[in-house]
Parts: structure tokens; sequence; C-alpha cells
């Protein structure tokens, strides 16, 4: 099977992209379908009548509830608007803690009893009320609560968020389905979702920040503040037909044994290569349709580890930019159907190589536009902006560690720290230029100029780089060179943070982001205030004062060298930093008083309840994950190696008798069959430790939050390291049975054939 299915990669056929044209052929420039699909503000006013358009603003801004006569103007309007387009079901679409969304689809045709003349008769009509579109009432019992309630209280109710736009995506056979972008709670109002909680942090960061820009600057009034997210999404593509031959890949989304090909990333030969073509046309038909649903995809490239790409768009309002970055997962995983391809959204699906990571590009800006972490040309007298840079440095210096509590699990577990991402400390990277000005400041000494290279001549706010090549146009030079290896680090006019997993929904990051500014921001304003005293504003003195007091407390946290190098892990321990390797560590902190405090009480984006089901959430997930990797592997020895092992030995066994039956040399033939013999013992050992581990973990059924977190380390213990034990003897046999017999697709069928 995987010989046939290997000659068929390469003739298969190809699907057409269609990309939409004008009447006469001609390709439609992007931005001429770009949002059709979206019940935007604009195709709103076109569809509604004024005061109903008017009401529904004042609603979206929290000013005012929508009422019945609204909500259902809006639903019939959004109807007539998708059913002109091909739409036939609506859904209201969230985002429960499974990291992946959620939708249930409802026909628009619905049958009522109308009395005629005749009698009364059943009519099928088309309809859709406001009460629909507000709210819709999934079984909640079949999503993760963390025990929040049971299933005899299973109700559940989805809302529509209405900072989301609506919009239209495929069905089957070119109809079409209406999304309702929604949050989804408990019959008492809990969050069961990621994007309430994302919601209320972005809110709270909002006001707070608002507040400290009006004791820093109350001469300049600034209505809204939003936090804006740009989101990289890295992953694999691999042939569909491959993929359906590892079961690893199909139910744990990763490649649990097999061989790195003797060429993989070595060459850095990968790295923004050509793009291979059957990749261009998947990722060409994602970008279209992402466009058509309003999601600005911007950049494709190749990465670092054969058969790894990227998407990234333009940034967005972070919980729309969440929204898209989920949707063009899914966009990505439709189309790769299409194209033969599958998508590998796993942090890790192939050892020695590059895992994926998602970059999460994170500022804070006024409604206006303005970025607030722009350092301007001089940003050492650019008071409004050291603040707020020092609110997001002693946010991290004060609880980065829950950072890395919000992209804790199994799968990001086998990526963090091993060279490739950051490990599993978090410290923040700020460029020469910034650093000295911090360190100017608090040393209450001018500012030095930069080490310039030769070659140059000093430009306003930049450097320009001469390349002794007279046909060459000079270019402006960044002011600092780029870090990659930290994993929150400044880059011009925005903080990019790279240690959440590719497969993770940037939500829960996101939203801890926003509520540690948010609690740092707090503080901040308390400093101030003090500093300000009874006089009617802040002198500058003031504002360098705290300023100051800020410099020398986030010292700590501050690294601008090489976070791969083992110097930095021991450097970090004198600095009291933890050094976070396993996930159930990292959950235990949202259970510590002090970050439960700021979680629950000084910003508040969680109730106790709420926290508490969340700690158990990813607790019990990251026991489920390894226990069916555990499950998984054990299929693949008993059912597939194992036997082809035994069969090898049989042949061999047969070959050396005949050999010796006529006096032949048959030294090699025994040779191989010891080895082979060796290794085979080794991993049915390995094997049987396995099951009995999986069996331990399995016979548990823990009743509390504190039973859930216990199993968690037991089943690291136990299941984590069988796993690799038993990989080591598949590995190994690998390389000794013969090609053909091996069951599975190789790491170079997977990686290499594109
Ligand atoms: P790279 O880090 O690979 O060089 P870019 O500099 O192109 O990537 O930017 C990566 C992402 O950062 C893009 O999605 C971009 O839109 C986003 N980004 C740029 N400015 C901001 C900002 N102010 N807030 C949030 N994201 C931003
Ligand atoms: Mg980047």
């Amino acid at each position: 099977i995987r010989k046939s299915v290997i000659i068929n990669t390469s003739t298969r056929q190809r699907p057409v992209v269609k990309y939409p044209t004008k009447p006469d052929g001609k390709l439609l420039y992007t931005s001429e379908f770009f949002g059709e699909n979206v019940f935007s503000l604009k195709n709103m006013a076109k569809a509604l009548p004024k005061p109903i358009f008017a009401s529904f603003l004042k609603q979206r801004r929290g000013r005012q509830n929508l009422d019945k006569i609204t909500a259902d103007a809006i639903a019939h309007a959004v109807r007539v608007w998708a059913m002109d387009r091909g739409a036939t079901h609506f859904t209201h679409w969230f985002q429960p803690q499974t990291g992946a969304t959620a939708e249930k689809h409802d026909a628009f045709a619905t049958m009522v009893g109308l009395s005629l003349p005749s009698g009364e008769e059943s009519v099928l009509i088309d309809s859709f009320s406001g009460s629909q579109l507000l709210q819709s009432e999934p079984d909640a019992s079949s999503f993760p609560s963390g025990g929040m309630r049971s299933t005899f209280e299973a109700r559940g109710y989805t809302i529509w968020d209405t900072s989301s736009p609506m919009f239209i995506q495929t069905g089957s056979h070119g109809t079409k389905i209406l999304y309702i972008p929604s949050v989804f709670i408990s019959y008492n109002g809990e969050a069961l979702d990621e994007k309430t909680v994302l919601l209320r942090s972005t809110e709270a960061m909002s006001t707070i920040a608002q507040e400290l820009l009006s004791v820093l600057e109350p001469e300049h009034h600034v209505n809204h503040i939003v936090s804006t997210l740009g989101n990289e999404q890295e992953f694999f593509v691999v042939d569909r037909a491959l993929y359906s031959l590892r079961p690893d890949l199909k139910i744990t989304g990763r490649a649990i044994i097999g061989n790195l090909p003797p060429r993989h990333q070595q060459l850095d030969d990968h790295y923004f290569g050509r793009i291979p073509s059957r990749v261009l046309d998947m990722i060409s038909e994602v970008e279209m349709e992402a466009m058509k649903i309003g999601i600005p995809l911007k950049t494709r490239h190749n990465e670092v580890a054969p058969g790894q790409f990227e998407l990234a768009p333009s940034f967005e309002e972070t919980s729309l930019a969440v929204d898209h970055n989920l949707l063009t997962m899914e966009l990505l995983h439709k189309a790769a159907h299409r194209h033969g391809l599958r998508v590998l959204f796993h942090e890790k699906p192939f050892k020695g190589v590059n895992g994926s990571g998602k970059h999460c590009n994170w500022s804070i800006s006024t409604d206006r536009g303005e970025n607030l972490l722009d350092p301007t040309i001089r940003p050492e007298t650019n008071y409004r902006f050291l603040i707020v840079l020092l609110a997001v440095l002693k946010a991290i210096n004060d609880c980065g560690v829950l950072l890395r509590t919000s992209i804790a699990c199994l799968a990001n577990e086998h990526r963090l720290g091993s060279h490739e991402a950051p490990p599993g400390i978090i410290s923040v990277f700020l460029g020469s230029q910034l650093s000295e000005a911090l360190d100017s400041i608090e040393e209450n000494r001018p500012i030095k100029n930069f080490s310039v290279p030769q070659f140059q001549t000093i430009k306003v706010g930049g450097t320009v780089l001469d390349l002794k090549v007279a046909q060459l146009p000079t270019i402006a030079r960044d002011l600092t060179d780029r870090n990659r290896t930290s994993p929150f680090a400044f880059t011009g006019n925005k903080f990019e943070f790279r240690a959440l997993g590719s497969k993770q929904s940037p939500s829960f990051t996101v939203a801890i982001l926003n509520c540690i500014v948010a609690a740092a921001m707090k503080d901040i304003i308390v400093q101030l205030k003090e500093a300000k005293g009874d006089k009617p504003r802040l002198s500058v003195e003031d504002k360098l004062k705290v300023i100051r007091q800020l410099i020398t407390e986030t010292k700590p946290i501050r690294f601008e060298g090489d976070n791969y190098h083992g110097n930095w892990v021991e450097e970090a321990v004198k600095r009291g930093l933890p050094n976070i390797s396993k996930s159930p560590e990292a959950f235990s902190y949202l259970n510590k008083p002090f970050f439960k405090d700021i979680l629950t009480k000084k910003v508040g984006i969680f109730s106790p309840v709420e926290l508490e089901s969340r700690f158990i959430i990813l607790n019990e997930k990251y026991t489920k994950d390894l226990v069916i990797e555990g499950n998984t592997l054990k299929g693949m020895v008993s059912q597939r190696i194992l036997p082809a092992c035994f069969k090898y030995r049989k042949d061999i066994a047969e070959s050396a008798l005949a050999l010796k039956s006529i006096g032949a040399d048959h030294g090699p033939e025994m040779k191989t069959l010891n080895k082979i013999s060796e290794v085979v013992s080794g991993l049915e050992k390995a094997y049987n430790k396995l099951v009995a581990n999986l069996k331990v973990v399995e016979s548990k059924h823990p009743h509390d939050a504190l039973e859930v977190e216990r199993l968690a380390y037991e089943a690291n213990e136990l299941i984590f390291t069988s796993i690799e034990d038993v990989r080591e003897y598949c590995d190994a046999l690998e390389d000794i049975i013969p090609d053909a017999e091996w069951p599975f697709p190789k790491y170079t069928e997977l990686l290499l054939t594109l």
C-alpha cells in the first residue's frame, strides 16, 4: 500500500482553484472581493433602517441593551442578505475549551401552522428571529466544564458577540452557512469558553489603560483603548494519503515514532525557499477564501523544517484577530483536504526537526490608531511610551510565569526548550536602543550613541548602510538587530510572544497578557498618584521618578543574550526566574494565592469557580492526551511493528537454516537474527511497561481538583518517558527491518513528498 501511495503522489490530479473574476474573465483585485461575505457595519448600514442601525451601534459600545424590535430587524436583514448569497443555514459559532471551535447548523426553513380560509395548514417558510440571532442553547454537558456543571444541569447558552461581524462560508455544493460569532456560558452565567474571558480582559485593560493615561497626560483625552494582535501561524503540510497510513498522525497529530531522513534542515535551505506548487495552490485557495470573509492574510513563506510553512495576517483588534486565526486554521484544514494534503498543527509532529509555534504580536493602541508602544524618534523623552513599556515589563516581571501557564500543554512540552523555541523561562528582549534608553535614565546620564559600523552616515531615527556597491540603493537600517531566541521580544513597536504552540488558540494567552498588563498599570497608577501628591498635575521630575523606580524594579526580567544557551538557565536561577518544563507545574500557578488574586479580583477576568474549572480542564486534558498517545503507540507496536519483526525473524531463520543445510556460510544471517532479537526483546519489555503504566493511570478516577492535578503529575511520570522508551526501540527497528516490510510511511516520505 505504501509503495502505491508514493507512486500516486506524483500522478494525482490537482484540483483547480477558481479565483473570482470580472465578467470579461479578468481576475478581480483582492480589494474588490475582500470582505464580500461579511455582514460588516457597512453592509448593516445599507440593510437596516437608520434608527435600528443607530441603536445597534449604541449596544455595541455597551451603552444600551438590544431590544426585541432591533434584534428582530437585524435578524431579518441578515437572513435576506445571507440567503441572497446562497445561505440555507445559520449557526452560532463559539470557542469551547477544547482548542477547537464549535458550530451547530439550523436551517432557516421552518414549518409553521397557518390559519387559512381552507382551514389549518402547515407550510414551510424561511425565518430567522431576533431571539435566534441573540442566543441559542447547545447541550453544555458535552463540552469541557471542569466539573462546573454536571450532566443533569446541562443548560448552556451561546450569545451573539456583537464585536465580531457575522459572515458566510461555503457549505456543500455551493450552499452557504451564516456564521454568528458567539460566546458560550453556563446556565449560571459562568464562562464555558475562551472568548468570554478574552473579552473581559480587553475591557479591563482598556479601562485601566485609559485611567493611566488620564493620570499621566490629563491634557490628552482618549476615548477608548484597544489591544491589537497579529498571529503568525506555523504548520506542516504532508501528503494526505501518506498521512492516512500513519495512525499516530491521525489520532494524536504527531508522528510518535520515526527516524529523520539523512537530509532534513541541516542545510538551512528550506526557510524562505520556493513554496512547492501543490502547497502554493492550497495556500492560495486559503488566502482567497480568507479575504472573502475579511481576514487580511498578508505573508506566506516556507519555514525552517522541510514541509513546514507560515501564514500571517495584518494585525487587528485582539478578539477579532483570534477569531480570524481560528478561521484561518479551519480554512487551511479544508483546503488541504481538497488538495490531497493534510495540515499538521501539532507543536512537534516530527522529532528532530523544528516544531511549529504561533507568534503573538501584541500592542496597545488608542481608538485613533495611535500605537502606545511606538517609541517614536526619542523614546528617552517620550514618557507615555516609557510608562506603557514599563507597565509591560512590570507585568512580565511580576506575573510572566502566568504566560508560561497559558501555553502549557503536552504537545508544546516537546517543543519548548529544545533549541528551536524559547525555553520554559520567560524573559524580555528590548534591543540595544531601548536598553540604552532605560539604562541612561536609570543612571541619570546622557544617552550614548550606539556603536555605528564603519560605512555609515547617521540619519534621523535610523542609520544608512552603505554596501559599497554603486548599483544598489542605500537602505535605512533598523536601530537594533533581532533576537530570535527570546520568548517575549520587543520588535520595533510591539511585543512578540513566541512560545505559544501552533495548535493553541491565542485566546487564553492574550487574555492573560491583557490581564497582567492591566494589573501592572493599576499599581503604576497608584505610584503616579503618590508622586503627584496635591499638585494639579505630574511634573517631568515626578514622571521620571516613577519611571526610574520601574526600571530598577523590572531589571531581572530583561535579557538580551542567547536564550538557547545553557548559561541562561543558570543565570535565570540566580535571578529567581522559574524554569518550568512540565505542564502540570505550569498549571499549578493558577492555584497560587498571588496569581489567583490578580486573575479573580485585582483585574478579575475569571470568577473563582471559572478559574478552578480552567485548572481542572487543563490538567485533565494533559492526562487524557498522554493516555491517548500511549494507547496509540501501544496499538502500533502490538498490531504492526511486532508482527513485522516476527515475520522478518522467521524469514532470516529459515534462510539461515537453508544455508546451513547445504553447508553454506550463514554467519551474516545469524548476526542479523541475533541483533534484531535483542532489540525486539528490549521493545517487548518497554512495551509491557507502557501497558502497565497506562493501566495505572486509566484505573484512576479523580474526584476533585487536587486529585486531578496529582493524576496529571503521575501521568507525566509514568507515560511520558514510557513512550520515549518504546520509541527508541521502534526507531532502531525501523533501520533493521527491510523497507518493504516496515508498516508505516517513514519520515523521509512524510517530510520530503510535496
Ligand atoms: P516578523 O516578526 O516575521 O518579521 P512582521 O514584522 O511582518 O513579522 O510582523 C508580524 C505580525 O505582527 C504581523 O501579523 C503584523 O501585522 C503584526 N503587527 C505589526 N504591528 C502590530 C501592532 N501594532 N500590534 C499587533 N500586531 C502587529
Ligand atoms: Mg515574527
